[in-house]
C-alpha cells in the first residue's frame, strides 16, 4: 500500500494496518527479532499541520526475539505511540522525515509516497532493546562445549567459570 501525501484532506487520514505474522521479513541485521507470534493491528492518522505532515500512531504486538545469550527464542511484547514529522524538501520539491533522522531509516518515503507498512517495521526494529534477554539470570551458553546451560549442567563449568557464574 502507498499513500500519496499530496493528496492527505486538511482533516487527515486514518489508516487500520492489520498485519499477520508472515507479513515479517527479517532483514539479515535485524535477526534478533525472529518473528512476530500473531496478527496485530496498528494505527496511523496522517493530517497536514502547516507545510509539515504529521504521522500519529500506535502499535502492540508479540515478538519473538532471539536472546543474546543462550540463543533461544522468546516471547517479547511490544506496545508504542509514535510521532514522526515530514516537510517538504526546498530543494527537491519531496517529503522527507524532519526529525530524528539519525534514527530513522528513510525507506517508506518516496517521493511524495509513503509505505505505512515500512513505518510499523521502523517503528518495531527501533523499539526492541540492544540487548536481548530471555530473562534477566540467563546463563547462556558454555563458552567450551556451547550447551545450553539454562537446561543442562555440563562438566566444563567445574574448569572453567562463565561470568553469570562468578559472583
Ligand atoms: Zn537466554
Ligand atoms: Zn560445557
Amino acid at each position: 500500500m502507498k499513500i500519496d501525501l499530496t493528496s492527505i484532506p486538511p482533516e487527515g487520514k486514518s489508516l487500520n494496518l492489520r498485519l499477520t505474522p508472515d507479513w515479517w521479513k527479517p532483514d539479515s541485521d535485524e535477526d534478533r527479532i525472529m518473528g512476530i507470534e500473531s496478527p496485530f493491528s496498528a494505527g496511523i492518522k496522517i493530517y497536514p499541520a502547516g507545510k509539515k505532515i504529521v504521522l500519529e500512531g500506535f502499535l502492540s504486538t508479540r515478538l519473538l526475539l532471539r536472546c543474546d545469550r543462550c540463543l533461544e527464542p522468546y516471547s517479547w511484547d511490544l506496545s508504542t505511540d509514535f510521532r514522526i514529522y515530514l516537510s517538504m524538501s526546498p530543494f527537491r520539491g519531496e517529503f522527507e522525515v524532519e526529525l530524528s533522522e539519525d534514527d530513522l531509516n528513510v525507506d517508506f518515503i518516496d517521493g511524495d509516497f509513503l509505505d505505512p507498512e515500512r513505518i510499523i517495521k521502523e517503528q518495531i526494529i527501533l523499539n526492541v532493546p540492544m540487548k536481548t534477554l530471555c530473562t534477566t539470570e540467563c546463563k547462556g551458553l558454555c563458552p567450551i562445549c556451547g550447551c545450553n546451560l539454562n537446561m543442562t549442567r555440563c562438566s566444563c563449568s567445574s574448569r572453567y567459570k562463565t561470568p553469570a557464574n562468578v559472583r
